[in-house]
């Protein structure tokens, strides 16, 4: 029997009837054997996850001051859904224990993680699943960071004789039992990690959306959904700001091939998007996917024989190591160079950063151009079609978007163009346009 795993994000289980339509989902295919929740997410668009309000709650009690009412809130969420699945559970014991563990100052990530946690326990209740605890098997060192080999470990042995079980998301704990969590969105690597662990055939991601988008859908009215997409080009979108699964969760799955589909939990018939190591399936448009974000600077550099002076790229970079600023890309002419920075984080240390240039490398003249955007321009059929370049050139040509910075990775997989902030949304447009709209 296939072995899946399905995680379901604060959205899918928010309320009483999105955790009815979970419920149909996991019955539907008996392989759906561990589940791995996520805290109620928000009912309607102005409402608040049930993590921001533990986060909030715990604020509170940090300051020592009551919070009674905020605590309620909560469990009048987690009773809500309690009752309108008509189950015979209480979690009485459980709000004591928070209580008694906010009081004695349990940290924000102990408070955070009881979303999950608590709705693991209904989940499990709900299923008939077993539950089990993630502060048992997802193991973090004295730093809080996450041990890979330890965890998969403890995970694989406890769920070795599971038939079906609950591993709540988000958290698991230090040795000496402190609790920690992932950073925000971190059930999509539970669910991974998780995945490995069972050797699972397949990671269901069920969400809100039938998928990952060909581009932000706040930019093209209704996109085109990617049918199947490579961890390396998912990353590449990831990293430019393409957002449905947390980054960090492709890595425990991506070494042992197992694929994650995400499908959607109010519209399961969708096929959703498949995430693979590999595929020879061409995707439909050459291009698999745009993505794109805003608030760069570029720092230009220019020296006369920069060319020929080695070392100098070095100590360029160093100047921005030093002040603890990533850089993106650097384009080079051959006396000028030019860092691509993140804007807010450059501002905090620009005057540090401008005179450690002009004392370690003496350029003639440093120029700063802020306001930029990067548009990611993603796709594994590039490699093996000529003139995708060409396309979106002139495609930006002819929407009168003026390109300031053009970046080919080695692997072909993706273009990454610098556009001014202000030509972000045209530039964008006329791309998808060029590919999925007009096809050409
Ligand atoms: N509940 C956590 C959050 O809101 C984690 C998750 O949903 O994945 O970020």
């Amino acid at each position: 029997m296939k072995k899946i795993v399905v995680k379901f994000g604060g959205s899918s289980l928010a309320s009483a009837d999105q955790f009815k339509k979970a419920g149909d989902i996991i019955r539907a295919d008996k392989g759906r054997r561990f589940v791995v929740p996520s805290a109620p997410g928000k009912r309607f668009s102005d409402d608040t996850k049930v993590t921001d309000l533990l986060y909030a709650c715990y604020a509170l009690a940090e300051e020592g001051q009551d919070f009674t009412a905020e605590l309620k809130t909560i469990k009048d969420r987690y009773y809500e859904i309690i009752h309108g699945l008509e189950l015979d559970l209480s979690l009485e014991d459980q709000f004591q224990e928070i209580e008694k563990q906010f009081k004695q100052q349990a940290g924000t990530d102990y408070a955070a993680s009881r979303g999950e946690y608590l709705n693991g326990i209904i989940m499990a209740g709900y299923l008939g699943y077993e539950f089990v605890d993630a502060a048992e098997v997802v193991c973090f060192d004295e730093n809080g960071n996450f041990i890979p080999d330890q965890t998969n470990e403890a995970l694989s042995k406890r769920l070795k004789d599971a038939e079906c079980a609950v591993i709540p998301g988000f958290y698991g704990a230090r040795e000496d039992g402190t609790v920690q969590t992932f950073s925000r969105g971190g059930s999509d690597i539970t669910g991974s990690i998780v995945a490995k662990a069972v050797k699972a055939d397949l990671y269901e991601n069920w969400t809100d959306v039938s998928g990952f988008l060909v581009a932000d859908p706040r930019i093209i009215s209704n996109p085109e959904v990617i049918t199947t997409i490579t961890y390396k080009e998912l990353r590449e979108l990831s990293y430019m700001g393409a957002t449905v699964l947390h980054e960090d969760a492709i890595f425990p799955v991506r070494k042992e091939g197992i694929p994650i589909n995400i499908k959607n939990t109010n519209a399961p018939e969708d096929p959703g998007t498949m995430i693979v190591a590999n595929t020879c399936q061409q995707s439909k448009y050459t291009i698999t996917g745009i993505a794109g974000t805003k608030d760069f600077v570029a720092v230009n550099i220019e020296k006369d024989m920069m060319h020929a002076e080695i070392g100098f790229g070095k100590k360029v970079l160093e100047v921005f190591e030093d002040n603890g600023v990533s850089f993106e890309h650097v384009p080079s002419g051959i006396d000028t160079m030019t860092v691509f920075v993140n804007q807010a984080a450059f501002l905090e240390k620009e005057q540090e950063i401008l005179s450690q240039l002009q004392r370690n490398c003496q350029p003639d003249s440093i120029d700063l151009e802020p306001n930029l955007a990067l548009i990611a321009v993603v796709g594994r059929g590039m490699k093996s079609h000529r003139g995708t370049a060409g396309r979106i050139f002139s495609a930006l040509a002819h929407a009168n978007v003026n390109v300031k910075m053009i970046d080919q990775g080695s692997s072909e997989l993706n273009i990454i163009i610098g556009v001014a902030n202000a030509d972000f949304r045209d530039a964008i447009k006329a791309i998808y346009d060029i590919f999925v709209t007009i096809q050409l």
